[in-house]
């Protein structure tokens, strides 16, 4: 056991909570996340504190100070507590009983001593403890791997995700979020046990895969534990090490991938689009002469992703938005303002849509050779001429036209879908400067070629 002089910032209500529980002789501890954080030097989500209270004694003490208290997780011991806004979350010390569905523990014993409840965690840098006063405790060498920027599992890596399928993919997830690599022993157990993550439910999977994603460090995390995301993504499997045998490429499929989601803006539409983008290349390989070829590799991009995004807990709407990007990645659009709003006419006027495609082109670009310059360059001017076509008050959308579907009715045309298909064909011409966007010329233009529209 280490205990250390070092001292974390700790915010006045965390700790009033903690004051008041060890002035009613609750021994008390900032836990976990907050301390790894604060130590770090990076942005604190959100304060834990175990205590020797139960929970009833931690809500009673807590409530006579002022704070609200919810009773969130009780069973496990936990309750939250807020004051002016800030949540606290508070468990009893507490050791995981024995786990027999490979992720929730059969029951939890509270125990007496911090040290106990340290020895439950997950990762060394997880299972540290700070106290205003005491300073920090380090238990399992938590301070040491956090100076070598080191993930390692507590106790026995093995044991430990054999218990709880969970921690493998948190481990992927930190490591992509601070930087770390993972100490051979747990990353060899994290690959061993991968399977467990067949008992954890898509939603901690998706949470888990997301913020895996949008870390910072994400190219070194995902080429490092490709051999455990295949657990939960098997799609990728046959990108890992797939040589590509073109002169544009200078990586295998996988690494190109990683690169891809790193310089992709981090939000949830672009990396996993990015992460997704050319999942069908395996598929679509053929070999002629001593050059490969792919033709048509978004369309099986699509058709696999669909099928992963599926499994996962992702919203139908960001799905969609997702499987438009892979479908779309490839597509040559000029750099004119001609194709740029017909191409914003089929993403339906989504600007954001088109930001995103042209961001993808552009990362994809940035991961390939000097070959593909040329394609860079075309993304820079696509969002050039983007840029100069929302500053326009010129049409890409049907709702932008100066006629509607009144307009179209009152030229005979019956209710139903035949409305849309010539305001359509009306958007088309508008585009195309074939017509002028005022009312009087779209509907001469419209009824002039009802017929062929
Ligand atoms: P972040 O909040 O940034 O995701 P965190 O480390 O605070 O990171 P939480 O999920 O908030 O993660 O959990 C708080 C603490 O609880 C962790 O630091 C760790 O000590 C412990 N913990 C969380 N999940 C597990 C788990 N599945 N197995 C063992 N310990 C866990
Ligand atoms: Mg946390």
């Amino acid at each position: 056991m280490k205990q250390s002089h070092l001292q974390i910032h700790i915010p006045d209500y965390a700790r009033a909570a903690l004051g008041a529980l060890e002035a009613a002789g609750y021994e008390s501890w900032c836990v976990g996340g907050c301390v790894r954080d604060a130590l770090l030097g990076v942005d604190v989500n959100d304060y834990d504190i175990a205590t020797a209270a139960s929970w009833e004694d931690t809500e009673q003490t807590l409530k006579a100070q002022g704070f609200a208290v919810h009773r969130t997780g009780t069973k496990h011991g936990t309750v939250t507590a807020s004051i002016d806004g800030h949540p606290l979350e508070i468990t009893t010390f507490r050791a995981d009983g024995t786990y027999t569905d490979g992720r929730h523990p059969d029951s939890v014993t509270f125990v007496r001593s911090i040290e106990e409840d340290l020895a439950r965690r997950d990762f060394t840098i997880n299972a540290l403890a700070c106290h205003p006063e005491r300073g920090v405790l380090d238990c399992h060498g938590g301070l040491d791997d956090l100076e070598a920027r080191t993930i390692r599992a507590v106790g026995d890596p093995s044991k430990r995700f054999a218990e709880d399928g969970l921690r493998i993919l948190r481990g992927c997830r930190f490591a992509s979020q601070l930087g770390f690599s993972i100490e051979p022993d747990t990353l060899s157990a994290m690959q061993s046990h991968k399977l467990r993550l067949a008992n954890v439910s898509s939603e901690r999977i998706t949470h888990e895969l997301d913020g895996l994603l949008l870390g910072g460090h994400v190219h070194d995390a995902l080429m490092e534990t490709a051999n455990v995301l295949t657990a939960v993504i098997p799609e990728v499997a046959a990108c890992i090490g797939f040589d590509q045998h073109t002169p544009y490429h200078i990586y295998d499929v996988w690494e190109h991938t990683a690169w891809v989601v790193q310089r992709s803006p981090a939000t949830r539409l672009s990396r996993w689009a990015a992460l997704l983008h050319d999942i069908g290349k395996p598929a679509a390989f053929f070999m002629d002469g001593k050059r490969a070829h792919f033709y048509g590799h978004p369309k099986l991009s699509v058709a696999l992703s669909r099928g992963l995004l599926a499994r996962m807990s992702v919203a139908p709407a960001l799905s969609e938005r997702i499987l438009t990007l892979v479908r779309m990645h490839d597509v040559v659009i000029a750099a004119d303002r001609r194709s740029v709003k017909r191409a914003l006419q089929k993403l339906d006027g989504d600007v954001e849509l088109f930001e995103a495609l042209v961001a993808l082109k552009k990362a994809d670009a940035l991961a390939q050779s000097d070959l593909s310059k040329p394609r860079l360059e075309l993304a820079f001017d696509l969002e050039r001429v983007l840029a100069e076509v929302t500053a326009s008050a010129e049409a890409f959308t049907i709702g932008q036209l100066a006629i509607d579907g009144h307009d179209i009715m009152e030229l005979g045309v019956g209710r139903g879908p035949e409305v849309g298909r010539l305001l359509k064909c009306a958007l088309a011409a508008v585009i195309d400067e074939k017509v002028v966007n005022e009312r009087g010329p779209l509907i001469e233009y419209v009824s002039k070629h009802l017929p062929s529209c």
